[in-house]
């Protein structure tokens, strides 16, 4: 039949919907505020293993891997709604019923259906189009390939002009929609945390000199939220002139803030005691010994102090455990409360504590000791307000650099012997050791 007599008559509404049925890419309606999908084609059907009834239970969130909850969604939604025209095309992956996934090529644009704004989307996808296969044969759209399909944020930065292509992925790590970040090095120079800048501009320019086989630096990035991720980012010079300046280089960065996060918790649980936040013995020895040299090297005193709580078990077998762990928490409160900056207090053991005083003589410590057991009385261990409160004391052993002894370990026997015989003669005192090696 002629076309034009064709295209003159006014076409049944089936012709449409075999048009929308027979189209050879995945077409999506959308709606732009719930994220749903209110209708699909068989393609999309074929595309994501699933009937059109299943998809129907769907929405973009749960089948585009980029979109991440229903607010990236929003920010995505308004983008689209703010474009001229009215469109967007995003390249990422589609989720397969099996749990697979393909890289699609997405066109959203914003249609009119009786006064109501919807989405059109049409995913091409990217694993079924010969001619695409076909060009991920040349180099260049291997490279494109990689850096929309790679989990890692790829960059490619042209040395030359300096201009930056930040891929989709590494957009995704930091928060921005595929339409931002300026493709220039200043943005990511910018993005480096300041206490990372300086180094890590410098392997970068190291390797582009020629110094290194390959850029390699972990470093903190900002997020467009304004948070930072820890990254380490890879990368090497691919082209050079034939002087050997560096013209282009490629690289990629991995998120790897979960590892970073994980090694800065088991670093400050190997070094603090969790319960009262205070330095454990461990490193409270380490920062013993740094005070110890320094004291030496400005010829200055330093006094220690280690107290004991008295008859601590009492009030775990009065009061429960959970009540001696606040005890013990109030302690190190009122404690806190009393020291100058320069003071450090250590958990030493279970209700064990030692105190440095540094540049303090014998009689400024008993002092401030004796003003700490004032304190303790005024304001006891509070339960519950007004109705229950728990007293307690403590005993204090004292020994200061040089005049006790002039190495760690001395000085601490020293302590611990002072406090063995406040013990002794009753609790609740502050005993000074006997002047032994002056
Ligand atoms: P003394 O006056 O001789 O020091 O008597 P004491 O009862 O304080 O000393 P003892 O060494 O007999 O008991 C210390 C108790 O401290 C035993 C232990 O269960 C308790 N303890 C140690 N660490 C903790 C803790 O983190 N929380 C609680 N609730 N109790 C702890
Ligand atoms: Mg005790
Ligand atoms: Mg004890």
């Amino acid at each position: 039949m002629d076309i034009w007599l064709i295209m003159s008559r006014c076409f049944p509404e089936g012709f449409y919907k075999a048009i929308f049925e027979g189209c050879s890419d995945a077409i999506y309606v959308i709606d732009p505020h719930s994220s749903a999908i209110l209708d699909a084609n068989a393609c999309a059907s074929k595309d994501l293993g699933m009937s059109h009834e299943q998809l129907l239970q769907h929405s973009v969130i749960s089948l585009q891997q980029g979109v991440e909850n229903e607010e990236h969604w929003a920010q995505i939604a308004e983008l689209i709604f703010s474009s001229h025209p009215q469109a967007f095309t995003f390249i990422g992956r589609h989720y397969h019923h099996n749990g697979t996934y393909f890289p699609v090529e997405v066109y959203t644009s914003v249609i009119e259906f009786e006064g109501q704004k919807l989405f059109l989307s049409v995913a091409r996808n990217l694993d079924r189009t010969s001619s695409q296969r076909e060009a991920f044969r040349t180099r260049d759209a291997r490279l494109t390939y990689a850096l929309n399909e790679a989990a890692d944020g790829m960059w490619d930065w042209n040395t030359v002009t300096d201009e930056v292509f930040f891929s989709p992925q590494l957009k995704h790590l930091l928060g921005y929609l595929p339409e931002e970040m300026e493709p220039v090095v200043s943005t990511w120079v910018e993005a480096v945390h300041e206490t990372d800048r300086e180094r890590v501009i410098g392997v970068l320019k190291a390797h582009v000199a020629g110094e290194t086989d390959h850029y390699e630096a972990e470093y903190q990035l900002k997020k467009r939220d304004g948070g930072y991720i820890w990254v380490r980012d890879r990368g090497r010079v691919c082209q050079r002139d034939e002087n050997g300046q560096a013209l282009r280089v490629v690289g990629m960065c991995h998120d790897i803030t979960r590892s970073k996060q994980l090694e800065e918790m088991l670093r400050s649980q190997a070094s603090y005691d969790h319960l009262t936040g205070l330095l454990n013995r461990r490193a409270g020895y380490i920062h013993f010994a740094k005070q110890l040299s320094y004291a030496e090297r400005y010829h200055q005193e330093l006094t220690i102090c280690l107290i004991d709580l008295d008859h601590f078990k009492n009030i775990n077998d009065t009061f429960g455990h959970l009540v001696g762990d606040a005890v013990l928490k109030h302690f190190v409160s009122l404690l806190n409360g009393t020291l100058r900056r320069s003071d450090s207090l250590m958990r030493w053991g279970g209700e064990e504590f030692l105190l440095l005083l540094p540049n303090t003589d014998i009689s400024s410590a008993v002092r401030l000791i004796t003003q700490l057991k004032k304190e303790l009385k005024r304001y006891p261990a509070v339960l519950e307000e007004g109705v229950c409160e728990v007293a307690y004391t403590f005993s204090a052993g004292i020994s200061c650099y040089p005049a006790h002894s002039s190495i760690l370990d001395g000085l601490i026997k020293c302590a611990d012997d002072a406090l063995y015989q406040a013990k002794g003669d009753g609790r609740d005192l502050i005993m000074i050791s006997p002047e032994v090696d002056i």
